[in-house]
């Protein structure tokens, strides 16, 4: 199949880690070579941030990525994108009247919004929309209220793109139950998780040194909602009861080594770390490259993600997989990926004591920790490889395909259907 992503702020290519770029782009870039192994041709359309970025980049054999321009060459943050994506829409539907794709699926609300109207301008040759959300609105404004920096139109459009999309890929059962309210029919909503690299992420290979007896670990965007500040104060709790044996390390945020303290975030962070008196136990690596998380999973003891809300994580999969056990907040696609007592343990979002005992449990018992890792792995392999993702995600592209071929009156534009339902 001729595929066509549509990924307006997540490139395949960016560095991972900053406010912006975490698991969409590992999602994009990944299920985008994983259905190229099974033979299709996968185009990526991205925004272009850079001027000197060249207009087409291969990601590999059968994948490229296409470079947009649609507002300035330069890093814009995703919620001030909207107004650049009826440009993004139209520069689509160019490039797709020249070579019509067999399915597009986009990635986010904004691209949702610049597809679907680049699909509809196409007409009689309209190709199919999956669309997947990633995270939704109606969830963030739940949890960051006034914080939340979306543009006020994701109320009203965000729904219309699940009216939409022929169908809507949720990456979990909670976010499928998320979707029902929005007004999305069940019977166009099919769950197929992200994945995760089962060839990087492995439990055997180097490891790097630590600095105390046990070390536990977190991974990702340093950005409030992730909880990392819980796992802060869990520590200090395990401090103050004597355990001065655990070192935290802080993975992720907006710069590099070298730079990781004038990061806001890290800055943020270890302030609450030296309120609690334990800024000596707590170590911010900074971004760390994608090829060199697997040595630094493999130095923990046990990988903390503590959320408020996850749309999926990524992180808990590589960590399993690298044979770490997780303990993660019940909430989104953690409840779906970490199996209590099998993997992982499961806590209350924002809940330090639970997390606190958790690391305990967990730190005095290493049998416990080397069978929950290898649970951890087995489960990565048998549900959650690329292989597996891009196999299930073809299935859903071959049903619109063969949907349309069977109803072609389908082709003709599905209208928005306005706001959210409930
Ligand atoms: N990541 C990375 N280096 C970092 C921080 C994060 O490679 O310094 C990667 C991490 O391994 C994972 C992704 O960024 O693949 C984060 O994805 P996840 O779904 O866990 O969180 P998101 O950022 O999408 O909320």
């Amino acid at each position: 199949m001729r595929i066509s992503m549509v990924s307006e702020h997540a490139s395949p290519l960016a560095t991972l880690g900053g406010v912006d770029a975490g698991g969409q782009n590992v999602h994009v870039a990944a299920l985008s070579s994983a259905l190229a192994e099974r033979g299709h041709e996968v185009t990526v359309y991205t925004r272009r941030d850079d001027p000197a970025l060249p207009e087409r980049v291969p990601l590999c054999p059968g994948v490229e990525v296409v470079h947009v321009d649609a507002g300035p060459a330069a890093p814009v943050p995703k919620d001030e994108l909207l107004p650049f994506m009826p440009e993004f829409g139209r520069v689509l539907a160019e490039h797709w009247r020249r070579d019509v794709p067999d399915v597009v699926h986009s990635h986010f609300w904004m691209s949702g919004v610049a597809a679907l109207e680049a699909a509809d301008r196409l007409g009689g040759a309209r190709p199919p929309v999956a669309h997947t959300f990633h995270a939704l609105g109606n969830v963030k404004r739940r949890h960051q209220g006034a914080e939340d920096t979306s543009p006020p139109e994701r109320e009203t459009l965000e729904p219309g793109v699940g009216h939409r999309a022929d169908t809507v890929i949720a990456t979990c059962s909670d976010e499928a139950f998320e979707l029902i309210p929005l007004g999305v029919p069940s019977s166009r909503i099919a769950v197929v998780p992200c994945g995760v690299d089962t060839d990087l992420f492995t439990p055997d290979g180097p490891a790097e040194p630590r600095g105390r007896r046990f070390r536990i670990m977190t991974v990702g965007r340093l950005v409030p909602r992730k909880g990392v500040g819980s796992t802060i104060t869990a520590l200090a709790r395990l401090a103050a009861a004597g355990r001065d044996d655990i070192e935290l390390v802080i993975v992720g945020g907006s710069r590099g080594p070298e730079e990781v303290m004038r990061d806001p975030d890290v800055q943020r962070l270890r302030e609450r770390a030296r309120a609690e008196g334990i800024e000596h136990l707590v170590t911010f690596r900074g971004q760390v490259p994608h090829a060199e998380l697997p040595a630094a999973l493999r130095s923990a003891d046990v990988v903390v993600c503590a959320p408020w809300y996850e749309p999926f994580g990524i992180v808990p999969l590589e960590a399993m997989a690298a044979g770490v056990p997780v303990i993660a907040a019940a909430v989104g696609g953690l409840i779906d990926t970490v199996v209590h007592g099998r993997t992982g343990m499961h806590v209350p979002p924002r809940d330090p004591d639970a997390i606190a005992d958790a690391i305990e449990t967990l730190l005095d018992d290493p049998e416990l920790r080397g069978e929950l890792g290898r649970a951890g792995v087995a489960r990565a392999h048998s549900r959650y490889t690329w292989s597996k993702v891009a196999a299930d995600t073809e299935r859903v592209y071959r049903g619109l395909a063969a949907s349309r071929a069977l109803a072609p009156e389908r082709a003709e534009p599905r209208r928005a259907m306005g706001g959210a339902r409930a």
